[in-house]
């Protein structure tokens, strides 16, 4: 692969959050970008004129940011080649369009909407591929001008080349080629002077000096449309990549129905940018050498390249994202796993914004303890549900069954005289006190350890027992077992 530097870009329509394939095609270009020692731009797609908003942009922007996937050149950073949103740019579209208009490689259209959609209707009731027909390309001036008085605003359509193979060179997908005739003239400029993408997008990939394009494989069927742009314009055609579509695990095109589809989402439910960095880049991607799956944004920037993109469809595992995001929550530093659970302990009403200082020892210990079982930090609610609610309840059958087990008021008991002769449960305590018991009752094994957890958390399953007794506390073990033993008395 190419040691040139390369300059790549990530150009979002604002039009909804950063998808994950979004979010995957940035970071590719971003990694492609450092390891040619090029550089990365950013620029806001926003010729939907209906469906842009402000909101996404903003969120757009963020999300990247959070990931750390970071941008030389572009929105909000600056650079020579701005502005770097499509509609504040028609200035510099304007020069080729009039060249286009100039040459005759593009021409005033003045059918309306509804009668190329009359001509689509026909064609497709033919068993013909939808195009335009072509009904304006040799308009006289008189034409024209009858068009104009009735007052019909025109759009621009290039004329597409007839009988012409298009051949796109792409990096993942090797020639992809085209029939020109499937084409049929496209519009690129609205009627209401709005550029339409596939004529912005050259534009701007030629005036940034974009020398390799990579972008979803959704946008294959644009670029035949564009490599007629170039050409026409006799701008030099970059270097495409086209990487290939993220599918659900029932390898449909991964949707809402699969579940999270957006960044933020993943952010919400507490997954580490890390995480999320480390799973997009092997979706679709893998290291030349070796089974390691864990790699930081520094070791990717060296590892990557985009020879190693699969022309195959990924598969979105969410799984193994979970798997991952664990990962790394257990390899943060603690004090960050806090900071980030935090919030999630304030939204479930276990502590309120000012108790958040004064109960900091007691969350860190929580944290410590439930992070060795956490997929991602959200999760931290129902771990820690068991130490913030005092009602008694039992939460299933399981639980019920081994609560009315015959030793278990006995065997509570005991633990209760024993946590009630020392001043507080500390490790040492929490760790022998088992052993003792079973001495002393001779209760042993699921009998013991489940039947206490049960008593303590309502659960039979959860986070290690040890740790409990301990972030429980003297007092709380003692109403919880008096509770209990009044429930079965
Ligand atoms: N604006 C397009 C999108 O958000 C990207 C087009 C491109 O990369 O050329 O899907």
């Amino acid at each position: 692969m190419s040691k040139i530097p390369e300059k790549v870009r990530f150009a979002p329509s604002p039009t909804g959050h950063l998808h994950i394939g979004g979010a995957r095609t940035a970071l590719f270009n971003y990694l492609h970008a450092k390891k040619t020692g090029g550089s990365f731009l950013v620029r806001i797609e926003d010729t939907d004129l209906a469906r842009s908003t402000q909101e996404s942009e903003e969120v757009i922007i963020r999300d990247l940011n959070w990931l750390g996937i970071h941008w030389d050149e572009g929105i909000e950073v600056g650079g020579e080649h701005g502005p770097y949103r499509s509609m504040e740019r028609k200035h510099l579209y304007q020069p080729f369009i009039d060249q286009l208009l100039k040459e005759g490689k593009a021409y005033y259209c003045y059918c309306t909407e509804e009668e190329v959609e009359e001509q689509r209707k026909k064609q497709r009731a033919n068993n013909e591929l939808p195009h335009y027909t072509g009904k304006c390309r040799n308009l006289t001036p008189e034409q024209r001008e009858q068009y104009e008085k009735e007052g019909r605003k025109p759009v621009i359509r290039f004329r597409v080349p007839e009988d012409q193979t298009i051949v796109v060179k792409d990096l993942v997908r090797g020639d992809v080629e085209f029939d020109s005739n499937g084409t049929g003239d496209f519009v690129i400029v609205k009627s209401d002077g709005a550029p339409v993408y596939n004529f912005a997008v050259v534009v701007d990939d030629y005036l940034m000096n974009i020398t390799t394009v990579i972008r979803g494989e959704e946008h294959l069927s644009n670029t035949p449309r564009q490599v007629l742009l170039y050409e026409a314009l006799n701008f030099p055609v970059p270097k495409f990549a086209h990487v290939s579509l993220i599918l659900g695990e029932d390898r449909s095109k991964m949707s809402k129905r699969h579940g999270s589809t957006h960044v933020d989402q993943y952010r919400a439910k507490g997954y580490l940018p890390e995480a999320i960095v480390n799973f997009l880049a092997l979706l679709g991607w893998s290291p030349e050498k070796g089974e390691e799956e864990i790699f930081s944004l520094d070791e990717l920037e060296k590892l990557f390249t985009l020879d190693r993109v699969t022309k195959n469809p990924a598969v979105f595992d969410i799984k193994k994202l979970n798997w991952m995001n664990g990962q790394y929550i257990r390899k943060a530093p603690l004090d960050k796993i806090v900071e980030m659970c935090i919030p999630y302990f304030v939204e479930a009403g276990y502590i309120t914004e000012e108790e958040i200082q004064t109960k900091r020892e007691w969350l860190v210990k929580i944290v410590e303890a439930a992070r060795e079982r956490m997929e991602y930090l959200e999760q931290i609610k129902e771990h820690a549900r068991i130490f913030f609610d005092d009602a008694l309840h039992f939460e299933n059958d399981e639980a019920e069954s081994m609560i009315h087990l015959d030793h278990v008021p006995m065997l509570l008991q005991a633990l209760r005289e024993k946590v009630k002769a020392v001043d507080t449960i500390d490790k040492e305590f929490a760790n022998g006190i088992f052993k003792v018991l079973q001495k002393e009752t001779g209760v042993r094994g699921k009998n013991l350890y489940m039947c206490i957890r049960v008593a303590l958390t309502g659960q039979c399953h959860g986070m290690e027992l040890v740790d409990i007794l301990e972030i429980l506390g003297k007092e709380k073990v003692i109403s919880k077992i008096d509770q209990v033993l009044t429930y079965l008395a």
